[in-house]
C-alpha cells in the first residue's frame, strides 16, 4: 500500500502535472474512441499496450474477457456496451484476451471449481461455447498449446456473443462500427489481431476488421 501511495503523489506532481489541461478538458466529458474489452489479469494494461492517452479508452474488464450473450444477465457488461455505442458514439470495439490467461485454464477445468468457486464457475459458465468447442475439436492438443488455442477460440466466441447486442447489430449494419479480435503476449509484448479471411491471428497492421468482412467491403 505504502507503494501506490507514493505512486498517487508521483502522479500528481508529475504526470498530472504535466497533463494538466487535458485533465482540466476531460473533466467537461469523455470521448473515448475505442471500447477496450479485455480480461482483470494484471499482467494486461490496455493504455500501456496501446499507449493510448487517459481518455481515449472506454474499458470493460472482467475475468477471461467475457461478453455474455444479450440478455442471459443484467450485468455491468451490458449496460456499458450500450452506453459505450450509444451514448459515447464509440465506432471501434476490441476484445483482447492474453497468453496464460488463467480464467481460460479454468474454463478447461469448469467442473473441479464448481465446489471451491462456485461464483468464477458461475462466472465461466458463459463462455461455455468455448469450452465446449475446444474439447471437441482440439483433442490432440495440450499444456501451452491448448490454453493458446483456448484463449483464441474465446476472443472469437466473445466477438460472436457481442453481436447478439441490438445496438451492435444496428451499427454493424450501418457500417458505423468495427470489431476486433487481439490476443496480447506477455512474455513477447507482442499483439495479434484476428483476420476473418486468413481465419488467424496475424500482426494487427495486416488484419481487416471483422464487420468489413461481414459487410463484405
Ligand atoms: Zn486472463
Amino acid at each position: 500500500m505504502k507503494k501506490l501511495l507514493q505512486g498517487l503523489e508521483r502522479f500528481q506532481s508529475g504526470y498530472f502535472d504535466e497533463h494538466r489541461q487535458l485533465f482540466e478538458q476531460l473533466s467537461h466529458g469523455q470521448k473515448p474512441r475505442i471500447l477496450f474489452i479485455t480480461c482483470s489479469d494484471s499482467r494486461i494494461d490496455p493504455n500501456l499496450i496501446t499507449q493510448a492517452e487517459v481518455g481515449e479508452l472506454f474499458v470493460i474488464r472482467n475475468a477471461g474477457n467475457i461478453i455474455p450473450a444479450y440478455g442471459a444477465t443484467n450485468g455491468g457488461e451490458a449496460a456499458s456496451i450500450e452506453y459505450a455505442i450509444n451514448a459515447l458514439g464509440i465506432e471501434q470495439v476490441i476484445i483482447c484476451g492474453h497468453s496464460h490467461c488463467g480464467a481460460m485454464k479454468g474454463l478447461l477445468k469448469l467442473q473441479s471449481l464448481a465446489d471451491e468457486m462456485p461464483l468464477v464457475y458461475n462466472w465461466l459458465k458463459q463462455a461455455e461455447a468455448t469450452r465446449r468447442l475446444v474439447k471437441d475439436n482440439y483433442q490432440e492438443l495440450e499444456g501451452e498449446e491448448l490454453i493458446e488455442v483456448t484463449v483464441a477460440e474465446n476472443v472469437l466466441n466473445q466477438l460472436s456473443n457481442l453481436q447478439t447486442y441490438p445496438i451492435i447489430r444496428s451499427r454493424l449494419h450501418q457500417g458505423k462500427l468495427s470489431l476486433h479480435g487481439w490476443i496480447f503476449r506477455i512474455e513477447t509484448g507482442e499483439v495479434l489481431a484476428y483476420d476473418p479471411i486468413l481465419h488467424d491471428f496475424v500482426p494487427p497492421q495486416r488484419s481487416i476488421p471483422l464487420s468489413n468482412f461481414f459487410l463484405g467491403r
